[in-house]
């Protein structure tokens, strides 16, 4: 368990009156590509929100319980948003650009947090939108406005824009909801190559891209993490009930 990039103990959190999620208890692991399944409404995209303590913009939430990045207590008193959004950057459903230029989008972090300007800004950028495969579509037109591309190009763009400045984990909520089957399947083949530097964890509805996806996988129920273990073990040895009712398709 030490070996985590992301722990949580216990973790349980209120919207108000309504608790979200109970008692979650879960390691991520390194380099590898973790999936949270689970109905809708079951709390994924809430526990995913708490690793970069995005759910601290809505009124009224409470965190009770341990969340750790790189073994560091991410909701005590002392630490930088700034700098733990940095390390933990999040994918959202549908991808959004600043409506500035791709080139003012890519420096927009590294200008922020100061990690790089002028040529090594610009290798940065490139360096960046290679890795996500919009280089060759893009280097000749990095002034045009971000909104002008396709919500495929946005979505590698808004990838690319958190890769800028190194986090330690990329957070993906539902990434592939706006996208047609063939962006989904590059959109996913990149997830892979990005998981031998990244740490990656992944919300989705869609169980078969689980499968294709990831190595790990949390099946959750009404805010509980009801197993979570080897994604193949997951989806033909489940040890849960509900989890083989759920994965074979019973309800959900
Ligand atoms: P999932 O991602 O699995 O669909 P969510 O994390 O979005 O689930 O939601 C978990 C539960 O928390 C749901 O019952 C949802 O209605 C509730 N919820 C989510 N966001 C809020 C919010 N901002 N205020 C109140 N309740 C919320």
């Amino acid at each position: 368990m030490s070996a985590s990039v992301v722990q949580t103990k216990d973790l349980d959190l209120y919207y108000g009156d309504f608790q979200a999620l109970t008692k979650v208890s879960v390691g991520i692991a390194p380099n590898k590509i973790t999936a949270l399944i689970g109905p809708s409404g079951c709390g994924k995209s809430t526990l995913l929100r708490t690793f970069n303590r995005l759910n601290d913009l809505i009124p009224g939430v409470r965190v009770e319980g341990s969340v750790q990045v790189s073994g560091q207590e991410i909701y005590a008193a002392e630490t930088n948003l700034v700098e733990l959004r940095k390390r933990v950057g999040l994918v959202f459903q549908r991808p959004n650009p600043f409506p500035l230029s791709v080139y003012e989008n890519m420096a927009f972090a590294a200008k922020v947090h100061r990690t790089a300007r002028g040529a090594a800004l610009d290798e940065t950028i490139e360096r960046c939108l290679r890795d996500v495969l919009l280089w060759d579509e893009l280097k000749d037109s990095l002034r045009q406005s971000a909104l002008a591309l396709s919500l495929a190009q946005q979505q590698r763009l808004c990838l690319a824009r958190l890769l800028t400045v190194m986090p330690d984990v990329l957070l993906m909520d539902e990434p592939c909801s706006t996208l047609d089957p063939n962006a989904t399947m590059a959109l996913e083949e990149l997830m892979t190559g990005l998981k031998e530097q990244y740490t990656i964890l992944i919300v989705t509805h869609n169980m078969q891209q689980a499968a294709r996806v990831s190595q790990d996988c949390g099946f959750m129920l009404l805010g509980e993490l009801i197993e979570f273990c080897p994604t193949g073990r997951m989806f033909t040895d489940p040890a849960d009930e509900r989890t083989k009712d759920y994965v074979t398709g019973r309800f959900g």
